[in-house]
């Protein structure tokens, strides 16, 4: 809804992964083992692709970065990517969503294989033209859930306040209501 609005491209590296698995690719093959436990993805493979996404033209102008950085050492070397490029971060976002409520947020988490959308088999269910082919992300099992929260909190909650003492402009938003009112308070923060 953000790229949307702002008319730049959504870099979101688990999307490219899970191409990139769907594809088979060398890289889809090294990604897949670490993906399906619920374990990032090493530093190296995540850098590379998020150089060649911000050096794509469509990224010219800017761009919404989705599920990276997730570590301190790749929000460093995004800093350094984006410095060569005489660029910068203009805000981060972070939605945020109590534990129990992401546990039950991905377990019914279903994606149309075809369109990509994305819904919740209770709060947002598919349109029963689609219900049928609807399929659940192989890593949005219960039990791997709760290790990506672990790894979450290990890795990538120090970010927040690593991007606070950074100097660039932190938007703590709460993720726990209605999609219509988040987009609301996300459009508000960027200014649309
Ligand atoms: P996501 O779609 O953002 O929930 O990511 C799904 C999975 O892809 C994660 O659990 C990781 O295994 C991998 N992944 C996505 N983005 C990153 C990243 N920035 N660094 C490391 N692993 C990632």
């Amino acid at each position: 809804m953000l790229a949307e609005e702002l008319g730049v491209p959504k870099i979101a590296t688990g999307d490219i992964l899970r191409e990139a698995v769907r594809q088979e690719t060398p890289l889809g093959i090294e990604a897949r083992r670490y993906m399906d436990a619920g374990e990032l993805v090493p530093d190296t493979v995540i850098l590379g692709l998020i150089r060649d996404a911000l050096a794509d033209p469509a990224a010219a102008g800017g761009a919404i970065l989705d599920g990276f950085p997730r570590n301190v050492a790749q929000a460093e070397a995004l800093g350094e990517i984006l410095e060569e490029g005489g660029r910068a971060l203009d805000a981060v976002l972070a939605l945020e969503v109590a534990g129990e409520a992401i546990v039950q947020r991905m377990a019914g988490r279903r994606t149309d294989p075809v369109t990509g959308e994305v819904y919740h088999v209770d709060h947002n269910p598919p349109p029963a033209a689609v219900a049928e082919r609807v399929v659940q992300r192989p890593d949005d099992r219960e039990e791997t859930i709760r290790h990506r929260l672990e790894v979450y909190e290990a890795s990538t909650r120090p970010l927040v306040e690593h991007y606070e003492r950074s100097g660039v402009p932190v938007h703590r938003v709460d993720g726990d209501r209605p999609i219509e009112a988040v987009q609301r308070d996300l459009l508000s923060i960027i200014g649309h």
